[in-house]
Parts: structure tokens; C-alpha cells; sequence
């Protein structure tokens, strides 16, 4: 008999009337990223999403229960063990699956459910039964029915008993698709890892866009870039990566506009460009990881001349957070020990000695007058490198 996994759902539970498509999400989501471990059936009782290995198939559990800590709309997630519909087995199988925490708990409690009428006890006596035979097998840990620090969860089901004790803590958010699609600026550094990462927790389906600048940064800048993003599918699902050729742009800058100016010409570049892929892929905002006062073009102004440029929302979800906190959530996502290795991004190539860090957007449109922007947009275009990325 094999074992199960119980996945509590996050916050689609509030979502009233859409809430069977963000479930029916979930499950596709689910499903996907399980099938390099196996056959199995997923499916949705009650706000808990069952995952059992289908009928007849050896899974690989243990990879799988790593793959859905890393899939957002679950908010705890849990193994259960199975055996016989016979009450000394479920005793048998929660002493020898929980005797760990068992051990540890000062107080515990059984809980059961019985979707199996035929079953001879009810849930209360099955509870009564356990818990006593429990309470025997552990004399350290005492019985609490009301707060108790361990739960022991029985499930009386058709085919079989599970028991399961505490969960543990899921990715959260929302399930990647539900909340649609957004391009996010995807650069080599620590942050837009982590405003990528973040967007696609709130259900956001991203489209990763780097923008490139051979031979000014070198191809091992580019695949790092894809290390990257080959990272982030754990947590955003397969990703197609929109690679910029950006040389000419930047050159072209470089020729014909005020120094100071470079850097805010530049990301208002990308931004059209981002909005185009946007466009073409039926995306709804730009996402960047900018992030209040961290450099010379990060200033409100600064950003106020970067999105004058275009109508779709840009959103910034790192904007108040601390560099620590960026840290932090780059470590636990696995994406900070590349993002620290030493290769250039274009915005350093380039780099005015005395930038404008509150440029007023009348003077960035002056200093842009001697570039054909409509061309140099649409080359860019043109020329993109697109990348597929699995899980
Ligand atoms: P990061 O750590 O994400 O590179 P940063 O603090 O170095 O951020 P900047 O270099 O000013 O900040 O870039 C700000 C944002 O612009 C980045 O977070 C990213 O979203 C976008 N960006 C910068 N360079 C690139 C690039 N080469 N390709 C795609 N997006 C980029
Ligand atoms: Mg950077």
C-alpha cells in the first residue's frame, strides 16, 4: 500500500466564485510537476488536494514531496502513511509513523474522519481507541482534546487507512497561471531573481526578458542569466526566456546623447522593448527588480522618467524592502550564490561617471531627440533569442 501526500490550499480559499478555476490550476500545476516521479492521482476534496500514486505504480516520493514544497497556491503540505482499514493496524502504523513526535509532544490528540461508512467504529470511537492505545505506547506524552501540540490525523477512506501528523510549511501564494501574465526584467544581479520569483508567488505566469550586450558582456554573462532562470523554474514552472541584442542600442547612446543621461535612456529602452514582448504575449505589466534609493537610477524620479515611456503598469515588487531582506529571500530560493558570481550586466558597460539622479523627463526627452527610437526598438525586436526552460 503506498503513502500519500495532503496539500492544504493557501489563499485560493477566499476567492468565492473563481474559486474552482484556481483549484482546476492548482491540480494542472500539481500534476506537471510531478510526472518525472511517477503516475499519480490528484484531486480536490474539501480545499485539501489528495496526491496518491495511481493504481499500481512505484512513485518516487521523496522527490516528489521536495518538487510541491516549491509550488505556489499550497500553504502546508503533509505525507501520510497508509495501511489496513483495521483499527490495530492504524494504531500500529501511527506509532510506528509518528513516534518521533510522539515522543517530543507533551500533548496530543486523534483525530479521525470516516468517508468509509461501512467502517465498523465511528470516528469519535476510532479517536477514543487510538488515542488510548497511543497514550499507552507513549506514557511520556499526555492526552489534551482541546490544545493539544500534535494532532494525529486518521482518514478512513475507500481503499485504505491514512494517518498523518503535522505539516509542513508550503511555498504560499497563489497557483502560477491564475493571476496572469507579466514580462519581468531579468538582469545577472541578486535582485531581479527575487522581484521574479515574488511575482510569480502572487499567480503571475512570467516571461523572463534579458537584455544582452555582446561583446561589451560576455556570453558566460548570458548564461548566467539562464542559470537563473533555470533556477526560478523550481518556483515559476517552464520558462521562455526573450534574449534582447542590445549592443547596437547602447552604442548608439553612447554616440549621440548626453553622458549623464546614458543610464536612464538605457532603461527606458528596455522598458519599450519589455512592452512589446508584453504585447506579443498578451502580458499585463513589466516587472523589475528596482528598488527605492539602491542606486543612482533608482530614485522616484528616476523611475518616473524609466516608465514615462510606456502605458503598461510597472510593477516593482522589491520597492521598500531592505538589501538583507533581498538577501534572505535569494538565499532560500537558491538563486544568490549565482547571482553573486562576478560576470557584467549592459548597465555597467556604459556607465556615466556623474549620472542625473532626478532627471526631469522633459530634459530625458530632449536628450533622446537624435535617436531613431521606432527603428532601433524594432531591430531589438526583431533579433530576439528565445530560450525554453523546463523544470
Ligand atoms: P539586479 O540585481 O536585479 O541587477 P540592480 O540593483 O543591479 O538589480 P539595476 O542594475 O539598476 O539594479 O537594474 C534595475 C532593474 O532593471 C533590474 O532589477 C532588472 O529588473 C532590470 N535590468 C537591469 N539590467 C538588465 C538586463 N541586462 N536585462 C534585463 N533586465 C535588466
Ligand atoms: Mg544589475
Amino acid at each position: 500500500m503506498n503513502d500519500m501526500f495532503l496539500l492544504k490550499q493557501g489563499e485560493i480559499v477566499l476567492k468565492g466564485l473563481n474559486r474552482k478555476s484556481f483549484e482546476m490550476k492548482l491540480i494542472s500545476n500539481v500534476k506537471r510537476r510531478l510526472r518525472p516521479y511517477g503516475r499519480f492521482d490528484v484531486y480536490c476534496v474539501q480545499s485539501t488536494v489528495y496526491v496518491e500514486p495511481a493504481d499500481g505504480e512505484t512513485c518516487d516520493m521523496d522527490g516528489a514531496f521536495e518538487a510541491l514544497k516549491t509550488v505556489f497556491g499550497i500553504s502546508a503540505l503533509s505525507r501520510a502513511a497508509a495501511c489496513e482499514k483495521d483499527k490495530d493496524a492504524i494504531f500500529e502504523t501511527a506509532k510506528r509513523y509518528l513516534g518521533d513526535e510522539m515522543r517530543s509532544a507533551a500533548s496530543f490528540k486523534v483525530e479521525s474522519k470516516r468517508s468509509d461508512k461501512r467502517f465498523p467504529m465511528t470516528s469519535i470511537q476510532l479517536s477514543q481507541y487510538v488515542g488510548g492505545m497511543l497514550a499507552e505506547a507513549f506514557p511520556e506524552t499526555r492526552v489534551d482534546v482541546h490544545e493539544p501540540e500534535l494532532t494525529v490525523n486518521v482518514e478512513v477512506r475507500d481503499y485504505a487507512t491514512y494517518v498523518h501528523g503535522p505539516s509542513v510549511p508550503g511555498a504560499g501564494g497563489m497557483p502560477v497561471g491564475s493571476n496572469g501574465r507579466a514580462v519581468s526584467l531579468l538582469s545577472g544581479g541578486i535582485d531581479s531573481p527575487v522581484s521574479t520569483y515574488m511575482t510569480a508567488k502572487r499567480g503571475v505566469a512570467v516571461i523572463p526578458v534579458h537584455f544582452f550586450s555582446f561583446p561589451y558582456t560576455s556570453e558566460l554573462a548570458k548564461e548566467k542569466v539562464l542559470t537563473l532562470a533555470k533556477q526560478l523554474t523550481r518556483w515559476c514552472g517552464r520558462l521562455m526566456v526573450e534574449i534582447v541584442p542590445f549592443t547596437r542600442i547602447q552604442e548608439e547612446i553612447r554616440d549621440k546623447c548626453p553622458e549623464e543621461y546614458f543610464t536612464i535612456i538605457m532603461r527606458r529602452f528596455m522598458m519599450r522593448i519589455a512592452e512589446r514582448v508584453a504585447d506579443m504575449n498578451g502580458a499585463k505589466a513589466l516587472i523589475t527588480g528596482e528598488n527605492l534609493g539602491q542606486v543612482a537610477s533608482q530614485t522616484m524620479e528616476a523611475m518616473a522618467a524609466t516608465e514615462e515611456c510606456v502605458s503598461l503598469p510597472v510593477l516593482r515588487p522589491l520597492v521598500a524592502l531592505d538589501k538583507e531582506e533581498i538577501i534572505s529571500i535569494a538565499r532560500r530560493i537558491g538563486t544568490f550564490e549565482t547571482s553573486i558570481l562576478p560576470y557584467e550586466d549592459c548597465c555597467t558597460t556604459f556607465t556615466p561617471r556623474h549620472p542625473r539622479t532626478k532627471p526631469r523627463i522633459a530634459d530625458v526627452i530632449e536628450a533622446e531627440k537624435d535617436l531613431d527610437i521606432d527603428g532601433l526598438v524594432n531591430e531589438a525586436v526583431t533579433n530576439i533569442e528565445r530560450v525554453t526552460l523546463e523544470v
